[in-house]
């Protein structure tokens, strides 16, 4: 082949791989574009099509509204505080059981079913229409660590006191939001006939603050027992900040797909001693550093 017609192919399969390329970038501007015009952000929470209705409409009224605020400030104000994993605030703990069961009355009329795990923790479970469905499990927990206002609250943290549109208190974030959230939505959707297809589970522990020995194990020592396989777990996760994140303006919502978590490694190595003038060509360290890598 002459130089000229290798150029030429050259060229021909250049304008190949810039044609396809400009033709993809098209295709996919065109698609976000269709997208973004037919995205319609007051549709309220849209069911699929096999649930009883079409739509669950999220208009919270005004006295509705107080009532949530109302309910969230008693579970503030109830100072359910881990000590120590033998040690809690169990009159605290019985008191939000009561809290519970008021607020969420409804719930035990809706075909729900609760029990209570190692005196303070509790599992509820939510039948799905679809039993074939591998369900999943929402955890929260209701205890707290110890706060005193010596640490330089600004309002007492128990006091659930509101500043500037703000719940100040122990707990408001890590966890009682959560805990009541999936309550109070749980009780919401089901009045407005809201019916899962897939079941679910929500754990709600007593102790996670001190490791969760007796409410998160007793809670899977249940399942365990009762073969409960599941598809996803969604624990508490982080909260909607702002001003978190340098050169974000807005809120931000901190989506956690791990924690850390903390391991005790013991590891020992065994070798001729020696005298440091002449080293071996591998010595006890370089080993330990080795087997640490691994
Ligand atoms: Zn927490």
């Amino acid at each position: 082949m002459t130089e000229s017609g290798q150029k030429f192919k050259i060229f021909k399969f250049l304008k190949i791989v810039i044609c396809s390329f400009l033709i993809t970038c098209l295709l996919l501007f065109t698609i976000a574009s269709i997208r973004t015009l037919s995205l319609d952000l007051n549709v309220g929470l849209q069911l699929a099509r096999w649930e009883k209705t079409n739509n669950i409409s999220l208009v919270i009224d005004h006295h509705q509204r107080e009532e949530l605020l109302a309910h969230f400030k008693e579970a503030i104000r109830i100072p359910t505080v881990s000590f120590s994993e033998k040690e809690s605030n169990t009159t605290a703990l019985l008191e939000f059981d009561r809290l519970l069961r008021e607020v969420n009355k409804r719930l035990r009329l809706l075909l729900i079913r609760h029990e209570l795990v190692a005196n303070y923790s509790h599992l509820f479970w939510v039948q799905g229409s679809h039993p074939d469905l591998v369900p999943y499990l929402l955890l929260a927990h209701i205890d707290v660590v110890p706060a005193s206002e010596a640490d330089g609250w600004e309002a007492p943290p128990f006091s659930a006191q509101e500043i500037d549109g703000f719940i100040y208190g122990r707990g408001t974030i890590d966890d009682k939001s959560p805990v009541m959230g999936i309550l109070q939505a749980l009780e919401y959707l089901l009045k407005k006939g809201y019916a899962p297809r897939r079941g679910f589970y929500i754990g709600l522990g007593h102790d996670e603050e001190v490791s969760g020995f007796k409410g998160a194990l007793n809670i899977v020592r249940i399942m365990k027992q009762r073969s409960v396989r599941l598809s996803f777990v969604l624990d508490e996760g982080l909260a909607v900040l702002d001003g978190v994140i340098s050169g974000l303006q807005g809120p931000a919502a901190l989506i956690g797909i791990s924690e850390k978590g903390s391991a005790t490694v013991k590891l020992s190595v065994s070798m001729a001693p020696g005298h440091s003038s002449m080293p071996p060509r591998e010595t006890s360290i370089g080993s330990w550093l080795q087997q640490s890598k691994d």
